[in-house]
């Protein structure tokens, strides 16, 4: 029996990440998977990010993880959402060519020393005498000892697919679903439930009129998500819209008793904020029109994604929808759209570092937790892969929003598939997805994650930010002499920085740099991080303060002993 510190289960963005990050830290890892050809795998919407999971993926990146690297190798369209709002809520995404993703993260994973990839279906795991994990059993009867096992088998544990009135096991289309695994959870007896989540029809995009439809332009020039890339090099490409309309609506309506949800066949709770055409048409009867994107999968693939309409209605029902949709009347479906039903393990049956508590050395991270995204995968797959490698990385609600993440999932559960939005983090504006590196890399370095390039160059950027922030504080004067420099300000006899000045509203480096030629100098990312502080510099200063005040609470024990029905006024 061959040993290694860290297997992880499963190839999919949890997997991935927590394999890559125990071997970051040097922990001789083994990544199991059922095929290495998926990889990677995309096994709904074709992009990464967006709002709250854009974020997530900025953190991962700061923490040397894969995920912005390889988005930004396979990226054919980059958009940062919410622009007009304010930097706090605005999340970077990208479109994604699927097989240049797969290339990507397997690329990263082949490059990194220390991780092995192998493939194979672990059907069962292997305890000590007292418990503890030792290491798992592969299908065929091997085993392979470890210290630690980070399970990642996403929506593949008792997988059931649905298709209208068609039901069958699945992990997802193409793969088998696992069923000794799910077993051995249930006989280890963690609370477990089951969730569902869905996914379009498939469309060839050559058979859709494209040119009766609103076009959608990705940002020019394409902003990459890691602080590693200098540029995207990937050709970029444009994305269309379209809409259901008050007869896609009917027939939907009229058929609703042949799907396994409505006809109650499916008891587990969907993704809310990711629903079906059936609940969207259930739930807000008044819409005469729901957005429809039609995401290209890739450069070189005709295959369209449309986004918005994730069914489980019959395949021929599928069809008929697609021909009531402007644009997609002569549409062919490559492959209908389905529900997925799995097993999950209540959250709150982990400790904050995602082992189970009831199993030292089991870890798990991504869908298996009631997650749902790629997003929230990787991060939590990243946290439990150097946890699993005996770092101590947990994460507080204020530092990230991977703490906040797994706050929410160890100590609230999940009662539907939990998907990241900024309105989850409490302490927003210092959790920005442009600080990430500042917030999290230095972190990473002490935790032994981050690779020695990644290290120079935060080190070269907090430097420069450093010194542009010392000289803007620098430049400045009375009111006076600022009038004098044609800035009004209060007649208080106050001093002003050139700091001071980018908080007003119309003031920014650009009309600074007038004055100033030497601000000329300042890099770009470090111009837009300046105006950034400057311009939130008041509602920072007061969210350190409660900050401060969530911390010294955090760290507050209530005793095991405390009569709660003693405490007056408790709810
Ligand atoms: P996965 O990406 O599923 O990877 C699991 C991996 O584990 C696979 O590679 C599998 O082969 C491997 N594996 C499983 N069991 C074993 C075993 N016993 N031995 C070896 N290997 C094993 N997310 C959204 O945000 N929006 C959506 O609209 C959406 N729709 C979805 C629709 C469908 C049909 C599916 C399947 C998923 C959808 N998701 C959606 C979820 C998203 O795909 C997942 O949240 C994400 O991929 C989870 O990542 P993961 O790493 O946890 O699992």
């Amino acid at each position: 029996m061959s040993g290694f510190d860290v297997i992880v289960v499963g190839g999919g963005h949890a997997g991935c990440e927590a394999a890559a990050a125990a071997a970051r830290r040097g922990a001789r890892t083994l990544l199991v998977t059922h095929k290495l050809d998926t990889i990677g795998e995309m096994s709904c919407n074709p992009a990464i990010g967006g709002l709250g999971k854009g974020h997530l993926v900025r953190e991962i990146d700061a923490l040397d993880g894969v995920m912005g690297r390889a988005i930004d190798r396979a990226g054919i369209q980059f958009r940062m959402l919410n622009r007009s709002k304010g930097p706090a809520v605005q999340g970077p995404r990208a479109q994604a060519d699927r097989r240049l993703y797969r290339r990507a993260v397997r690329a990263l994973l082949e490059e990194q020393p220390g991780l092995e990839l192998r493939a194979g279906a672990v059907e069962d795991l292997v305890l000590d005498r007292q418990g503890r994990i030792a290491g798992v059993a592969l299908a065929g009867g091997e085993t392979v000892s470890a210290s630690a096992v980070v399970l990642t088998t996403g929506t593949f544990l008792r997988g059931m697919i649905h298709i209208g009135r068609e039901t069958r096991p699945a992990g997802r289309v193409g793969d088998a679903p696992a069923i000794g695994l799910a077993r051995t959870l249930e006989r280890l007896r963690l609370p477990m439930g089951r969730l569902k989540t869905g996914t379009p029809p498939r469309l060839d995009g050559r058979s859709i009129a494209f040119e009766r439809l609103e076009e959608q332009q990705g940002d020019d020039p394409p902003v990459p998500f890691s602080a590693m890339t200098d540029r995207i090099e990937v050709p970029q490409t444009v994305c269309h819209v379209t809409a259901t309309t008050p007869e896609t609506h009917a027939l939907v309506r009229a058929n609703l008793g042949e799907t396994a949800v409505y006809a109650g066949r499916i008891g587990g709770a969907g993704p809310r904020y990711c629903p079906s055409i059936e609940d969207k048409v259930v739930r807000f009867p008044e819409r005469a029109a729901h957005r429809i994107f039609l995401e290209p999968e890739g450069l070189d693939d005709p295959t369209v994604y449309p986004n918005g309409i994730s069914t489980a209605l019959p395949e021929a029902v599928q069809r008929a929808m697609l021909k009531t949709v402007p644009g997609l009347e002569e549409a062919v479906m490559l492959r209908p759209g389905y529900a997925i039903e799995y097993d999950f393990v209540d959250p709150r049956a982990l400790r904050p570092t995602l082992e189970l508590q009831a199993v030292p050395g089991l870890y798990l991270a991504g869908q298996i937790n009631g997650t749902t995204g790629y997003e929230e995968a990787a991060a939590q797959g990243l946290a439990a892969g150097l946890n699993a490698a005996g770092a101590d990385a947990v994460f507080d609600r204020a530092e990230a929003y991977i703490g906040v993440l797994i706050d929410d999932l160890v100590t609230r559960g999940a009662d539907e598939p939990y998907r990241m939005f900024t309105t989850r983090a409490e302490y927003r504006l210092s959790l920005r997805a442009d600080i990430a590196d500042l917030r999290l890399t230095g972190r990473g370095i002490a935790l032994g994650c981050v690779g020695a390039e990644r290290a120079r160059r935060f080190e070269a950027r907090r430097r420069a930010l450093a010194e542009a922030e010392a000289r803007i504080r620098r430049l400045g004067g009375s009111p006076a002499a600022l009038a004098a420099l044609g800035f009004q300000v209060n007649a208080d006899g106050r001093r002003r920085s050139a700091f001071d000045l980018l908080r007003y509203p119309d003031l920014d480096m650009a009309a600074l740099r007038q004055i100033w030629p030497e601000l000329g100098a300042v890099r770009a990312d470090v111009v837009s991080q300046l105006e950034t502080e400057a311009r939130y510099a008041g509602y920072l200063e007061r969210q350190e303060g409660d900050v401060r005040a969530f911390r010294r609470d955090e760290r507050l024990a209530l005793p095991q002993t405390l009569n709660y029905d003693a405490v007056a006024g408790l709810s």
